[in-house]
């Protein structure tokens, strides 16, 4: 038996207690459903379900809001959803009613209600109140009051964790979005540069530093003008456009950008704090695009001077009085031979130049006497040279064969050499030099001629490449030359450079492997390969 019951207490106090009981049960469970909502809704309507089981009343709500923004109702229960709006046109959150009310009346809140307690919550940012109300005459007393200031203040914890957490998970979504769209911006390949409203640079993206070699660090907080004079000098004739569906329309135009000319492809799209253009580099299609046209000026012109000549030719042997075995007839016929060998042969620098990259022009690997075929190829040039030209083999009594295929070989040698001698307009020593060097066989063809521009060099080898026709002097050529002799050294596993200075002649340098074995027969040989620059 427990001592409770032995000293029993009064009625009354008996009362007393079973009452706060069940209050405290009450409001364990209210702070139970409070903490487990996980949402804002969820924890409006759950709050009012029990609040009006526990206080026996027919409606409650939940009213909140944010100092910055308008109330709303978080729940309610026995409130039809225009009921519920309506309870916003009083003033519920009048911060100087902060002890809870209780009132009586006949249509309290203009809900019918007869008896009201509501409890606020909330001093910073968050405010709100929570309410419960009668439709029959019992008023709520000072225990049911002090219960619901209770709860209004765990509704208060439960809001704010739940505003805190929405506001934690909207920062990660930004910061996640961010971050992807950070990633996605880097990876692209094409430039992204964002210009805020100001002209000031504050976005430029990995393509762009690699399209214009201007490192972000040199342009970011930047006025666009003095960062890139050259974009801003362009910027009138790009299209901007008002949102990004409609910017179909990209513009290429010459950028200077550091002191080099780039063809870009640029597209703008203007939003409210500034402007975003993506952009890709078309400068070697452009290049492409004006090689093709000066090839096909170039080819026109080239193959119409030899069929003039050739036709000329033929127009004057058809005479009734050309002398048949004559020095004219014989030299006409000649003409015609030369010219047209002239033609096959860019024809066949044409077809050749097509075919370089596919697979099924073959490339025989051979044991060859470089000199012996450096010694053919200065006597087919020699014959067409002019005088002032003279072509000198310098080579040592023994070299080892070369691995590589012989006629391709030629055809390389034949145009290093004609080139020496087509780009020495006013004569002078051409010399071929021979040696062996550590795996490989060295051609080297050396000229006094007319040289290249530095800048020049490297794109002599591109195909259709013709050099300044001013300091080419008029010699004529299709500008695929040196694009096959390139194509053909690196199928024949080996490589070709030059050195020149303008006015001072030039330098060309090939190396093939040389051959390692003296098999008997057949047309393969193992082959040390020479070190590619
Ligand atoms: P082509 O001679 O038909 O123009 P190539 O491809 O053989 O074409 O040569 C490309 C360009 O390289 C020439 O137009 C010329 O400007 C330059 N070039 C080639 N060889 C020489 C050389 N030995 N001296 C000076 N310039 C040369």
């Amino acid at each position: 038996m427990s001592s409770l019951l032995r000293s029993a207490p009064s009625t009354d106090r008996r009362y007393e207690l079973l009452r706060r009981f069940v209050e405290a049960a009450r409001r364990a469970q209210i702070v139970t459903i409070v903490n487990r909502a996980q949402t804002e809704a969820e924890l409006g309507e759950l709050v009012a379900a029990e609040l009006c089981e526990a206080f026996e009343a027919e409606i409650a709500f939940v009213v909140a809001g944010e100092d910055d923004g308008p109330a709303g109702v978080v729940g309610s229960y026995g409130l039809r959803p225009e009921d519920a709006r309506r309870l916003l046109e009083h003033d519920l959150l009048d911060p100087a009613l902060e002890a809870p009310q209780r009132e009586e009346g006949l249509d309290l809140l203009s809900l019918g209600a007869r008896a009201l307690v509501c409890a606020r919550f909330g001093s910073g940012a968050l405010r709100g109140v929570v309410g419960v109300a009668r439709l029959y005459d019992q008023s709520f007393d000072e225990a049911e009051a002090a219960l619901l200031e209770a709860v209004a203040t765990s509704i208060e914890h439960a809001l704010e964790r739940l505003r805190l957490g929405d506001e934690r998970d909207r920062l990660y979504r930004e910061a996640d979005e961010r971050g992807k769209a950070a990633r996605v911006l880097g990876s692209i390949a094409d430039g992204v540069l964002l210009v805020d409203e100001a002209g000031i640079i504050q976005l430029w993206n990995r393509a762009a530093e690699t399209i214009t070699g201007i490192p972000r660090d040199v342009v970011i907080g930047r006025p666009l003008e003095e960062a890139i004079p050259g974009w801003s000098a362009v910027r009138t004739s790009l299209v901007v456009a008002s949102d990004p569906s409609s910017s179909g329309r990209a513009t290429s135009v010459p950028v200077d950008i550091a002191g080099r000319e780039l063809w870009l492809s640029i597209s703008g799209v203007g939003f409210a704090d500034g402007t975003v253009y993506a952009f890709h580099d078309l400068t070697d299609e452009r290049r492409l695009e004006q090689l093709k046209a000066d090839f096909i000026a170039t080819v026109s012109h080239e193959l119409r001077t030899p069929l003039a000549a050739v036709h000329g030719a033929a127009k004057t042997l058809q005479r009734e009085d050309m002398v048949v075995g004559g020095e004219t007839f014989r030299h006409l016929l000649n003409l015609i031979s030369e010219q047209s060998e002239r033609l096959a042969q860019m024809v066949n620098d044409i077809l050749l130049a097509s075919r370089l990259d596919s697979p099924q022009l073959e490339i025989a690997t051979e044991q060859v006497d470089v000199r012996a075929v450096a010694t053919e190829v200065i006597a087919a040039v020699r014959m067409q040279a002019s005088e002032g030209v003279t072509i000198e083999l310098v080579a040592p009594p023994s070299l080892p064969p070369a691995a590589t295929d012989r006629d391709k070989l030629r055809q390389v040698l034949t145009n290093l050499v004609a080139n020496a001698v087509k780009y020495s307009p006013a004569g002078g020593r051409i010399e071929v030099d021979l040696h062996a060097d550590n795996g490989h066989i060295g051609i080297v063809v050396r000229d006094e001629g007319l040289g290249i521009a530095t800048a020049e060099q490297s794109l002599i080898f591109e195909k259709f490449y013709r050099a300044d026709a001013n300091m080419t002097r008029g010699v004529s050529g299709s500008g695929l030359g040196l694009y096959i002799a390139r194509a053909l050294v690196h199928r024949m596993g080996g490589t070709i450079s030059v050195e020149s200075e303008l006015g001072e002649g030039s330098t060309f340098v090939v190396a093939l492997p040389v051959a390692t074995e003296s098999p008997r027969g057949g047309d393969t040989a193992a082959t040390a390969r020479p070190n590619r620059p």
